[in-house]
């Protein structure tokens, strides 16, 4: 499959056309950021890590009815993606509260929720991605109530699935964040599960020792970014393929390469 021009650079990824309507190749990098911007590392490995445990993921949504993006993997950092007209909204999913949950409303860290809690963030870095209420969704015309609809249901089911599957890996899904967009089928527009849903997205701690296996890592400083990446795509079953002196060794834990940028 042939990159065409690069349609999209965001701080984690890169889309790039193909020559075939309708779908997209999405590469994954090793860049990592936090606070908007305003911590940037590379991270070497991790965009190898997130390619592999997002198929895994997408893979298995599809497979119990969860329509998304991707097509298949086509390499070590490189998806092939049905190309979707994205919706401006970061849904984010909450079993336990952390995070901004608990800075803006001073909920006791590790609070488990009585159900999952559903928040909207507009999708626009400049804003620093805003929470927002349904409301102004449905003002700003950002996405109909039909699709909020089919967007909650949908996530209610992502959250059942995924939450039930690290917990067989001893991992708790404490929130992750998804993204949708629309694609056009049979003349008709159909909402879709977008972008990624990795260690990047999520927050997985440890059913046992709480500790976490995730962005938090690079987030709060606490080392041993790769190696919990690698824990998550090792519990989750996902079997290395040759692998490269300058790529990711998945059997032995490599020694943490953060080049500050
Ligand atoms: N999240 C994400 N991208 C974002 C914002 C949040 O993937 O732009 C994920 C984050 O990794 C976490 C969940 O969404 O799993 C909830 O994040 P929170 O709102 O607590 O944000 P943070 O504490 O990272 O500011």
């Amino acid at each position: 499959m042939n990159k065409g021009k690069k349609l999209y650079e965001g701080k984690a990824k890169i889309i790039y056309e193909t020559k075939e309507k309708g779908l997209a190749i999405q590469h994954f990098k090793d860049d990592a950021t936090a606070f908007n911007n305003k911590k940037k590392a590379t991270v070497e490995g991790k965009g190898v890590l997130n390619n592999r445990i997002s198929e895994h993921i997408l893979n298995n949504l599809n497979q119990v009815g969860i329509k998304n993006h991707l097509v298949k993997r086509l390499n070590m950092r490189e998806q092939l993606i049905k190309l979707v007209e994205i919706i401006p909204i970061e849904v984010i999913v909450r079993n336990i509260a952390t995070g901004s949950l608990t800075k803006r409303l001073g909920v006791t860290d590790g609070t488990v929720l009585e159900k999952p809690l559903i928040e909207f963030c507009y999708k626009k870095d400049e804003l620093d991605d805003p929470l927002i209420a349904k409301e102004h969704i449905f003002a700003f015309n950002w996405a109909t109530k039909e699709e909020i609809k089919i967007i909650e249901e949908m996530t209610f089911r992502i959250n059942d699935f995924m939450s039930g599957m690290f917990r067989g890996i001893g991992i708790k899904l404490v929130d992750f964040k998804l993204e949708f967009g629309r694609i056009w089928n049979n003349d008709q527009k159909e909402v879709i599960l977008a972008d990624e849903i990795s260690p990047d997205t999520c927050r997985l701690w440890d059913i046992k020792s709480e500790k976490k296996l995730d962005k938090d890592r690079f987030r709060k400083d606490l080392g041993n970014i790769i190696q919990a990446y690698q824990e998550v795509a090792r519990r989750l079953g996902i079997v290395p393929e040759t692998t490269n002196v300058s790529e990711v060794n998945f059997k032995k834990p490599t020694s943490i390469n953060i080049k500050k940028r």
